[in-house]
This record gives C-alpha cells, sequence and structure tokens, in this order.
C-alpha cells in the first residue's frame, strides 16, 4: 500500500504496531509481548495463529517478525510514507511532535532521567525501524508535548524552586495523546471546533489520568514527574503523602524498595490483594469479595475528588469525558463517581450509562444533569498515525 503510515508504540516488554493508509484508515495491527522472557509471542489483528518469536526475542526481533507478515500479506508491500513512534517523555524540550534526526535522538536520550523505564525502550524502537527502513521519516510523537501548555500555577511543586531549574522537577502529564483525542472527537460530537471546546477529560485504562482542557489545551492534569501521581491505578497508588517514603525507610524499606511498591504492587491489586484488572474486580465484587468492592470504591472516590479538583482550572465545562478500557466499558465506574459529584450537578442517565453511551453517540448524562457526559472510545495510534502524516505532509490532515 503507497502513502503508508507505520505507528510504533512500544512499552518495556510489549511492541504494538498499527499500519494506516493515507486517509487514516486503520489497515493492520500487531502486538507483540513477553519481549526478553522465553514464552514471547507476536499476533496480529484478524489472525488466528500467533507469529512464531525465538525465546528471548527483543523488540527488534518482534518488529521484523510482524513487518515480515505485513509484507507477505501485501499490505506493506511498499516501504511506508512515515513512521509514527510513541515517545513518553518529552520533557520541556518539546512541545509538539518532531522528525527524528540526530539532534531530537540526543534530547530524547537526555529526558530519560526523566523516564527510565520508557524512553530507553522507545529509543529501541526507533532504532529498529531505522534498520529496517533507513530512509523513511520518522516522527516522535510525545505524551508529554499536549501538557506543554499547562501554566506555572498547575505545574510547579511548592519546593524549592532550585529543583525545578537544576533538575527540570515540574509537573509534565502524561497519556498527551489521548487527552488531545478526546478534545477533538468531544469538539466534533458536539459541533464546536476543538478551540473553543472546554472538558475534563478521564483516560481510565491499567494507567490513569485526567486533564483539565480550556479551550483545546492542557490547563492541568492529574500526573506529573512521573506517570505515578494522582488517579488510583492498576498497580501504581497515584498520590500517597511523601512522608510515606521517610516512615517506610524508619521500618528498614529503602526508598528504592517504596518506589516499587507504589508502582507495581498497589492501586487495584494492593488494595484488592487479587488483581490490577477492573473486569476481574468487578466480577469479584459481584461475588462478595470485600477487598475488591473496596478497592472499587477508593478508585471512584479518588476519581471523583480529581474532577471536582480540575473544575477550578475552567471557565465553563462542555463535557466530561470518559475513556481507556475502564472508562468506556464499566458503567459501574462512570455511575459510582458520578454519585459523587451530585453537589456540582452531574446526573447520570442508567439506561444510556448501561449501554456505555452506545445507543446515544457517547452521551450518558440524565435529562437533568448540569454538564454533558460522553463516552468516547480512545484512538491513541490514530493522532500518532495523524501527527506523522502532518509532519511528513504539512498541510494534508485538518
Ligand atoms: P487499557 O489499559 O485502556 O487497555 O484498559 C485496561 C483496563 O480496562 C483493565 O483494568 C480492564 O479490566 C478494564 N476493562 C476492560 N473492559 C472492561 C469491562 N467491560 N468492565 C470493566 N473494566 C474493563
Amino acid at each position: 500500500m503507497e502513502g503508508s503510515i507505520l505507528v510504533i508504540n512500544c512499552g518495556s516488554s510489549s511492541l504494538k504496531v498499527a499500519l494506516f493508509d493515507d486517509h487514516l484508515n486503520k489497515l493492520a495491527s500487531g502486538l507483540a509481548e513477553r519481549l526478553g522472557k522465553d514464552d514471547a509471542f507476536a499476533t496480529l489483528e484478524g489472525r488466528k495463529e500467533s507469529i512464531e518469536l525465538a525465546a528471548g526475542a527483543k523488540h527488534r526481533d518482534a518488529l521484523n517478525a510482524l513487518v515480515k507478515v505485513l509484507q507477505d500479506s501485501g499490505l506493506l508491500d511498499v516501504e511506508p510514507a512515515a513512521i509514527g513512534h510513541r515517545v513518553v517523555h518529552g520533557g520541556e524540550t518539546f512541545r509538539q511532535a518532531a522528525l527524528i534526526k540526530e539532534d531530537v535522538l540526543d534530547a530524547i536520550k537526555e529526558c530519560a532521567s526523566l523516564a527510565p523505564l520508557h524512553n530507553p525502550v522507545n529509543m529501541a524502537g526507533i532504532e529498529a525501524t531505522t534498520a529496517l527502513f533507513p530512509d523513511i521519516p520518522q516522527v516522535a510523537v510525545f505524551d508529554t508535548a499536549f501538557h506543554q501548555t499547562l501554566p506555572e500555577k498547575a505545574f510547579l511543586y511548592a519546593v524549592p524552586l532550585s529543583l525545578y531549574k537544576d533538575w527540570g522537577v515540574r509537573r509534565y502529564g502524561f497519556h498527551g495523546t489521548s487527552h488531545q483525542f478526546m478534545v477533538s472527537e468531544a469538539a466534533r460530537m458536539l459541533g464546536k471546533t476543538p478551540a473553543t471546546t472546554s472538558i475534563i477529560s478521564a483516560h481510565l485504562g491499567n494507567g490513569c489520568s485526567i486533564t483539565a482542557i480550556r479551550d483545546g489545551n492542557s490547563v492541568d492534569t492529574s500526573m506529573g514527574l512521573t506517570p505515578l501521581e494522582g488517579l488510583v491505578m492498576g498497580t501504581r497508588s497515584g498520590d500517597v503523602d511523601p512522608g510515606l517514603f521517610d516512615f517506610l525507610a524508619n521500618k528498614g524499606v529503602p526508598a528504592r524498595e517504596v518506589h516499587r511498591l507504589l508502582n507495581n504492587e498497589s492501586g487495584l491489586l494492593g488494595l484488592s490483594g487479587q488483581t490490577n484488572d477492573m473486569r476481574s474486580l468487578c466480577e469479584l465484587a459481584d461475588h462478595g469479595h470485600e477487598p475488591s468492592r473496596t478497592a472499587i470504591d477508593v478508585f471512584c472516590f479518588r476519581l471523583a475528588r480529581y474532577i471536582g479538583a480540575m473544575m477550578a482550572s475552567l471557565a465553563h465545562l462542555d463535557a466530561l469525558v470518559f475513556t481507556g478500557g475502564i472508562g468506556e466499558n464499566s458503567s459501574l465506574v462512570r455511575q459510582k463517581t458520578l454519585g459523587h459529584l451530585v453537589l456540582f450537578g452531574f446526573t447520570i442517565d442508567k439506561e444510556l450509562n448501561s449501554h456505555h453511551g452506545s445507543i446515544s453517540d457517547g452521551q450518558i448524562e440524565g435529562a437533568d444533569s448540569r454538564f454533558r457526559v460522553l463516552v468516547i472510545p480512545t484512538n491513541e495510534e490514530l493522532v500518532i498515525a495523524r501527527e506523522a502524516l502532518a509532519s511528513v505532509r504539512p498541510g494534508m490532515v485538518g
């Protein structure tokens, strides 16, 4: 397919690829998981059998295997027109997507100290596609870029200013591509332009963040220096008292271990003692498992508090938007969360909510709700493809 756009999203042990045509219709998508482990495997959407990967296969091996299948199937019979990469941390350097050249690579490497788990694997993806397609333009699309419009009052921590000036300690925010997509979709659904649309966007997946978007710009967000701050997540705690580090140090738990606990063993998993998966938690709670019920309660209450907090940044609100695996699929989470917000005038229509907005063009608010409430499926790959296409063919994408 001539003029196609290849999108690459590398996680620590996973790799997602998606292929779009030059009208941004998705042609194919694939996933490799458990990379670096003995049971690494890859799959292509719509294809029953998985793609064989050698034990210990790395990002590069998985990419080669997935691209070969795309080539053999005729979808990638000519080289793509551009390749878009998700890059987690762009620091303060990148306010928008960037065509990858030597200086951009150096800057991404520099940002790695802010995201040591993410940026190096994103670099691995860029290196793998460079080896396969050395002459094709590649574009880095940053999770942080959309939040570079945060005002100082929202991005500064109340710590000595030298920490910001010397080491870049500030709030950056993440999930920017998803929040950006939410405002463009909400604007389309409301018959407005993104530049005049103000929403609160709740991205609730395994990672969760919420963003206040005022007239198209991110003005406050729940994630901070790292993607640990803010909402309760699958295995991440979100906000805790920073005094916890010293408290646990006095109990003999070193900072590195506390960091691991907060990132990998907290959140829904930590509270329920069972799983980080919201769907499984809902089933467990249905069967009377109290810790799972508590985990869901804490998740929804924290989310509701943050929705309230996001109001402080807005002059008006066009819609509250739910997205991500939980936001799109859990009527229970949406209902419980909005149940805390009656004072603001939010109400929910039970019937529309139970259909996840699928019978009402995304709308789930009650007839008497002060604000619109929308469910919008996220599509981060599409945003990355759109940015990649815009970088190589300016003016082609609206
Ligand atoms: P994501 O990271 O966006 O893929 O979202 C993953 C999360 O969405 C997991 O916690 C899933 O359990 C959750 N999820 C997916 N489908 C459902 C569902 N039908 N009900 C509740 N949670 C769901």
